[in-house]
């Protein structure tokens, strides 16, 4: 089992990482990636980017180095109602939309407050990723996070840096796969690089899909071609667009 492209992915915009678009784009190329996506932080973050970077992102090519590079964010969850810090014209623009629960915006609340938090994201037309769900400073009820995700044709993270910076986390994972294995549901499994030579780096998060036998289709980015059906069905313009032919 091998991912052809990376879904999170940070560029020294988001204010706490080490690398250019140009730095991960090799690195991805190096990696045998067909795709990345660039999915700074939201402006919420310390240091993050201002809004106004994700309405710009379209001066980036469509490829570099021969890596199709997709326009995307990974937003703060505010609150429990399922706010994002990025407003829906910056949404509606990009390609793939991560949102997650960060102590730097949302101080963590019982299970049920940050359940409800991430099932209210989900329920955000624009968010298509619930990202590391298994870190363990947010206790969550996976099987009602798993349920809403399966309601709502998304996918869940198995987030790989969670293994080395989020201690706990594997455990929580592990559940989480079993449940997303039981209910039919879909994963992506990212790096959450933050330098360069971090991007593709997926072992242990697929060691946890294997684990659980979650089937190789329910993960997304196995294929950059189902990647691209996924967006496309979530109404993405840039994969609407080409099956329309007008990209
Ligand atoms: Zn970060
Ligand atoms: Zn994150």
């Amino acid at each position: 089992m091998k991912i052809t492209a990376d879904l999170h992915v940070h560029t020294i915009a988001s204010g706490h990482a080490y690398s250019t678009v140009e730095e991960i784009a090799r690195a991805a190329a190096l990696a045998g990636l067909q795709m990345v996506a660039l999915t700074d932080h939201g402006p919420c973050m310390p240091g993050g980017p201002h809004a106004y970077h994700f309405g710009n992102l379209r001066m980036l090519p469509p490829k570099l180095h021969g890596v199709e590079l997709l326009h995307g964010v990974e937003a703060n969850i505010m609150d429990k109602e399922g706010r994002l810090d990025l407003g829906e014209p910056y949404l509606r623009r990009l390609d793939i939309v991560l949102a997650g629960l960060h102590i730097q915006c949302f101080s963590p609340l019982d299970a049920a407050g940050n359940t409800d938090a991430l099932v209210a994201a989900l329920k955000n037309p624009y968010v298509d990723v619930v990202v590391h769900p298994g870190n363990p400073e947010y206790p969550v009820d996976l099987e009602r996070l798993v349920l809403a995700a399966v309601a709502a044709g998304k996918a869940l993270e198995i987030n790989n840096s969670s293994f080395l910076v989020r201690r706990g986390s594997a455990v929580n994972c592990r559940m989480m796969a079993d449940l997303v294995r039981r209910h039919g549901g879909l994963v992506t499994v990212s790096s959450d690089a933050h330098i360069a030579c971090d991007v593709g780096r997926v072992d242990r998060a697929l060691e946890v899909v294997l684990e659980a036998g979650i089937p190789p289709s329910a993960v997304l980015n196995l294929s950059v071609e189902r990647v691209r059906n996924f967006l496309a069905g979530r109404g993405k313009r840039r994969f609407a667009g080409e099956q329309e032919g007008s990209y």
